[in-house]
């Protein structure tokens, strides 16, 4: 890990002491905390006013026990998890995941991440993130319905729409949303829909909420490109993971002239020389809920699944890891070097590990980090709390336009607070001071609350 500016080592130590055990929530602190050397110093009142210290520290953090009776009759107990990190800027928001990985340190490092990446969308939203060690895969709708109904009984009490708006991420789609949100409206007897974001679009939802981590990754990819002189046409990519994000990435980058080659879930990968063929995808992963195999199984001809394996040995100009935390790594990194890649961009929440990120900056590609190339999702949510405080309901291109100019607006600001800092060309530096700055500020006219 790079060395901390020496105001900032305490407030680590602090974060490591008080957080044990905690691995990517600290990951995720490091990484801010070692790009605000050159904000420290210029600005004192932040250290001074321990404002960093206070921004480490989520202003409420919830645990609960999530018990639910599966098709056997027999009862399973999770653990329900929300995470309130930082509402100067407004309701905390930030999606909720179900994985059995999720523990609180996942919790944590989603929720830090997300106080940046909301501020840096320029909409009026806080930091939050929840969810819960549940596992969908091979559970029937009625028991992902009757584990949604009770971790919505507790959870009910903690949100509203001034007060915290959860959404999806990992394991949470328009299925799950249903569900929580028929909860949320049968115990409260109120019909508020700006109190979960992701809803269907005959029920209070957005258009382009669906598509809008994905399709915005690739508008701030084409940003990247236009800023070298170049485009995605002709261009070959490669995603990882096959659910929300890199299908819908998968879809922008063909409509723009690339050809993503490769996708993968978490038992291997496949590579389709044609591009991947997104209605297959749909069907193998949406439809039949099966694993990737099933669409080299299906597609014939020369595409091949490898099991197990690593994406990134698929050679390609643009790299976008689209599935999980820490998933490409220094030695993934290199390879990709070797083959050529040109730009990396993260459409997951830190997918790239600080190796991987070092060995790719030190040899000059372009990197976009998940704070800022990702944020089109929680951007397109602030879209649906407008849609749903003024009770309407805008078009597809319309979304999809303001999407763009808010991936436009993340991109130039991250170049241009690079720039004033220090370090032009620097999107990890950029996305993480513009993020910070103007939480900062809010808090320091807040007080100390
Ligand atoms: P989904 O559940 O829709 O898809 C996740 C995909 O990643 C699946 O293909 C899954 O494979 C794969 N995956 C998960 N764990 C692993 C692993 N250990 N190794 C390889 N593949 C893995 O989630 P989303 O697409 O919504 O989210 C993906 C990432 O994007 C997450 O980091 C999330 O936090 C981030 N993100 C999501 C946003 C959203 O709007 N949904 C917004 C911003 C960020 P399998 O099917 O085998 O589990």
């Amino acid at each position: 890990m790079p060395e901390l500016d020496s105001r900032l080592r305490s407030t680590f130590e602090e974060v490591l002491r008080r957080n044990p055990g905690e691995q990517e929530f600290h990951q995720a602190v490091h990484e801010v905390l070692a790009s605000l050397g050159p904000v420290v110093s210029k600005h004192p009142e932040y250290t001074d006013g321990g404002i960093i210290r206070r921004l480490c520290e989520p202003e409420r953090q919830i645990i609960f026990r999530v018990p639910w009776v599966d098709d056997q009759g027999d009862v399973q107990i999770n653990r329900g998890f929300r995470v309130e990190f930082n509402s100067a800027l407004g309701p905390y928001k930030g999606g909720l995941r179900f994985h059995p990985s999720v523990y609180l340190g996942i919790v944590k490092f989603l929720g830090f991440e997300q106080i940046f990446k909301n501020s840096l969308t320029g909409m009026p939203i806080g930091g939050g993130k929840g969810g819960s060690d549940f596992d969908p895969k091979g559970r029937s709708d009625a028991e992902v319905m009757r584990f949604c109904q009770s971790f919505m009984t507790e959870l009910y009490r903690h949100i509203g729409e001034y007060t915290d708006v959860p959404a999806g991420d990992t394991g949470v789609g328009g299925r799950e949303i249903g569900y929580l949100f028929g909860q949320y409206k049968r115990i409260t007897n109120r019909y508020e829909s700006g109190v979960l974001t992701g809803k269907g679009l005959s029920w209070g939802g957005s258009q382009v909420r669906p598509e809008a981590t994905g399709y915005g990754l690739v508008f701030f990819v084409d940003e990247m490109l236009r800023s070298r002189g170049e485009g995605f046409e002709g261009a070959r990519v490669v995603v990882s993971g096959s659910g929300n994000v890199a299908h819908h990435a998968i879809a922008k980058v063909h409509e723009l002239g690339g050809t993503v080659v490769a996708c993968s879930d978490s038992s291997g990968y496949v590579v389709d020389e044609r591009g991947i063929d997104l209605e297959l995808l749909h069907e193998v992963k949406q439809v039949r809920r099966a694993r990737l195999h099933e669409y080299a199984d299906s597609a014939g001809g020369d595409v091949r699944f490898v099991k197990g394996g690593s994406v990134w040995d698929v050679p390609c100009r643009i790299a976008l890891p689209c599935a999980t935390q820490n998933e490409l790594d220094a030695d993934h990194a290199k390879t990709l070097l070797s083959n050529g890649v040109a730009i990396v961009a993260e459409g997951a929440n830190m997918p790239t590990t600080p190796e991987a990120v070092r060995v790719l900056a030190e040899a000059g590609v372009g990197f976009g980090p998940g704070k800022a190339a990702n944020a089109g999702g929680v951007a397109t949510s602030a879209l649906e709390m407008q849609q749903n405080a003024s009770r309407d309901s805008w078009t597809f291109d319309h979304t999809q336009d303001r999407l763009a100019q808010i991936m436009r607006g993340i991109h130039s600001s991250c170049l241009a607070t690079a720039e004033e800092y220090g370090s032009p060309g620097d999107y990890v530096t950029g996305a993480n001071i513009a993020g910070f700055t103007k939480v900062a500020d809010a808090m320091l006219s807040l007080g100390v609350v």
